[in-house]
């Protein structure tokens, strides 16, 4: 070990304290996106405004025929000029049935069942449904179920230039993103503790990477879901060292990393 390494190793706490800030997460050790999955009343109800509180901004990844969509656009409206971003999450949430635990799969929506120009239409539409509530062209997308192919076919390949980027972890959404060598790290979150979730933000800060968090129920209203007072510890973490990580909409994330 020559001199210099044996300094710069004995000034670190770890190697991993060492880790750099890097341009592509603004300066930051690195990006994290809070991503909120399939339009639910709780969302607006406690989650938005617990982010506003925080100044931190998320994406909701809505379904256009939910009734917590449906119900209450002027509310997402003005979450969107608020900052926050509203992705795509398809018109009615189609999904591979017949597979364990997915008896919830309405036959009329069995990914089994769609073409890919119904799948198509179905992603385009929502797309207009969202620029009609928040007036914005530019968007990205999240598969139900994490489910991409019709037959052997991807339905992301005819529908990618309507989108930024896809949010998710499937081989085909790495393909279409082309992010490159970037680090990405997920958690979907399921009943973790507060610990679990910084623990997770700050392997990200070690490794300088861009972390996804998917959400769905916070505090109930979802058989997927986390409490809201893990949810709020997060928060609390990201607020008091967000001069080291970089929160943002994922659309921002993904639209940082396509520019550099
Ligand atoms: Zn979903």
């Amino acid at each position: 070990m020559t001199k210099a390494i044996l300094i710069a190793f004995l000034l670190c706490k770890s190697f991993t304290s060492c880790a750099q800030s890097t341009s592509i997460w603004k300066n930051k050790k690195c990006a994290v996106a809070l991503t909120y999955d399939d339009a639910i009343n709780i969302h607006l109800d406690k989650v938005i405004p617990a982010l506003d509180s925080a100044g931190l901004k998320g994406t909701f990844y809505l379904i256009g025929s939910s009734d917590a969509f449906t119900k209450r656009i002027p509310e997402w409206r003005k979450a969107a000029a608020n900052g926050h971003e509203l992705g795509n999450h398809t018109l009615f949430h189609p999904c591979y049935g017949k597979r364990p635990g997915r008896e919830w799969v309405r036959p009329d929506y069995d990914l089994n069942i769609y073409t890919l120009q119904r799948m198509t239409d179905e992603v385009k539409m929502n797309n207009a449904l969202l620029e009609a509530t928040d007036g914005k062209k530019k968007r990205t997308l999240a598969c139900p179920c994490g489910d991409t192919k019709i037959g052997d076919s991807s339905y992301l390949y005819g529908v990618k230039d309507n989108f930024v980027a896809i949010r998710d972890a499937t081989p085909d959404a790495y393909d279409v993103n082309g992010f490159g060598g970037v680090n990405i790290q997920w958690v979907t979150v399921i009943n973790n503790s507060g610990d679990q979730l910084i623990a997770a933000v700050k392997k990200a800060m070690e490794s300088n990477a861009l972390l996804v968090f998917v959400f769905h129920g916070v505090g109930g209203d979802h058989a997927i879901n986390v409490s809201a007072q893990a949810h709020r510890e997060l928060l609390q973490f990201l607020k008091k060292n967000e001069s080291q990580v970089w929160v943002a909409p994922f659309i921002e994330i993904a639209e940082n990393i396509k520019r550099k």
